[in-house]
Order: structure tokens, then C-alpha cells, then sequence
């Protein structure tokens, strides 16, 4: 099997004040400020990276992660931050593509791609997301979806770009609602992504690729989906908000 570090990922969504970031983060420190089993990403709003990169700062296994990013360098784009600010913020990794975004802002494959392209232009690492609605699962057409969203959100990223690149199976159906994926649906799926990858970029590539399960993971059932072959660690919601139990999580995620 393919020697990938696990990625333990918390997107914090918009939730938590710059006190209140900063408290969390401190909690999860003291957790996991020396665990060295996988890489770590804390993904809080824009208005708490600080708060979280100063109380992160002596955990080198901990990166900074933002939720978002506008493809443009700067300019007349109101509400909008770009990857320099990000990166002057203190970030390594950024989410793109994330199923609210998609839901919500309209975010289609191909600003995904544009995002992408900037966040590595700039030195971020992306953290493209991708995953199908219960309808689309339903209607027998994950794997269609799926190899779409990873055809046109990684679209014209050399193969050394994809050494940076992170991707998040994300089924929207699971996100937040407290129903995972089992660990063999979720393994199918990735499995369908780690070919897509292997046709656009080759083996190489493919075999190198972190793919995170995302989808109401907790610790209980981390374990299990992290132990897939396909499934390089996890981007997880509602329990990265507490200390302790997203502790868990990234100690059950880790592996090899
Ligand atoms: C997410 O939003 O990326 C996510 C996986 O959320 P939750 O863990 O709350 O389902």
C-alpha cells in the first residue's frame, strides 16, 4: 500500500469569536501539540486565523487552514480574501469547493479550478472538495459526479502542483446530518477518485493523492473509515468544535 501520511483536517465553518478560536485551539494543543502521528489542519473563519496560527505556534504537526479564497490577487472584489492575505494570515492549506459552498455561493467545477490554481500559484495547498447529494446517490450517479468534480476542479494541474493538492470526499447527504457513509461506501467512492486521479495524472500521482473522507465523522467512527486503503485521514465538521473529542479523532486517524 502506498506510504501516505494521514490528514486529520477541522473546518470550524462559521462558528467560534477570536476568544473563543483561540481558547479551542489552546484545548487542542494541550491534546495534540506533540502528537506526531498524522498532519493536522485547523480551518476557523478568517476573523480567528490569528487568534488560532499565535496559540498554534510552538505545534509544528498543526498547520492553519482557511475556508475559502477568491482566485483574484487583490482588486474591487468586496468581502473577498485572496491567497496572499491568506498566506500573510499565516495559512498552509485551504479548503475549495466545499459542499456549502457549492450549495449556497453557487460554486461550480470551474471556479473551483480557477481557486486551485491560484491557492498553488501562491503556495497554499489545496483542500478541493467533491461529493454527491443524496438525490445523485439515489439516482445511481456518484461515480458520473464524482469523476466530474475531480476532472474539472483538478483540470491543468501539472503533476508537481498535485504533490500540494489534498482531496475531500464530502457526500452532502452525510455532512452534518449524523449519517457517515459506511467505510465500504465511502471506500468505493474514494476508489473511483484515486482511478479518476490515475487517468488525468497517472499512477504516480494516483498513489500519492491524500483523499479525506469528510461526512459526520467522529471518533467512534474514525477508526474504521481512516483503516480503508483509499482513505488518508478526515475533514470534519461539527466535531473538530471541541477540543477533546476532535483530539480523538486525529489519534484514531492516524495511521501508518
Ligand atoms: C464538513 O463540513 O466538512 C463536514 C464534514 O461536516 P460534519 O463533520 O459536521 O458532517
Amino acid at each position: 500500500m502506498a506510504n501516505r501520511r494521514s490528514i486529520i483536517a477541522g473546518n470550524w465553518k462559521m462558528n467560534k469569536t477570536g476568544a473563543e478560536a483561540r481558547a479551542l485551539a489552546e484545548a487542542f494543543v494541550k491534546e495534540v501539540g506533540a502528537f506526531s502521528g498524522c498532519d493536522i489542519v485547523l480551518c476557523p473563519p478568517f476573523t480567528a486565523l490569528e487568534a488560532v496560527r499565535a496559540a498554534i505556534a510552538g505545534a509544528k504537526n498543526i498547520a492553519l487552514g482557511a475556508q475559502n479564497v477568491h482566485f483574484e490577487a487583490s482588486g474591487a472584489y468586496t468581502g473577498e480574501i485572496s491567497v496572499g492575505m491568506l498566506k500573510d494570515a499565516g495559512c498552509a492549506y485551504v479548503i475549495i469547493g466545499h459542499s456549502e459552498r457549492r450549495q449556497y455561493f453557487a460554486e461550480c467545477d470551474s471556479l473551483v479550478n480557477k481557486k486551485a490554481k491560484a491557492a498553488l500559484a501562491g503556495g497554499l495547498k489545496p483542500i478541493v472538495c467533491v461529493g454527491e447529494t443524496l438525490d445523485v446517490r439515489d439516482a445511481g450517479g456518484t461515480e458520473k459526479l464524482v469523476r466530474a468534480q475531480i476532472a474539472g476542479g483538478l483540470a491543468g494541474l501539472t503533476a508537481e502542483q498535485m504533490a500540494s493538492v489534498v482531496v475531500a470526499y464530502e457526500p452532502v447527504w452525510a455532512i452534518g446530518t449524523g449519517r457517515t457513509a459506511t467505510p465500504a461506501q465511502a471506500q468505493e467512492v474514494h476508489g473511483w477518485i484515486r482511478d479518476e486521479l490515475k487517468k488525468l495524472f497517472g499512477p504516480a500521482v494516483a498513489g500519492a493523492t491524500r483523499i479525506q473522507y469528510g461526512g459526520s465523522v467522529k471518533a467512534s467512527n474514525t477508526a474504521e473509515l481512516c483503516g480503508q486503503p483509499d482513505i488518508d485521514g478526515a475533514l470534519v465538521g461539527g466535531a473538530s468544535l471541541e477540543a477533546k473529542g476532535f483530539a480523538d479523532i486525529v489519534r484514531a486517524g492516524a495511521k501508518g
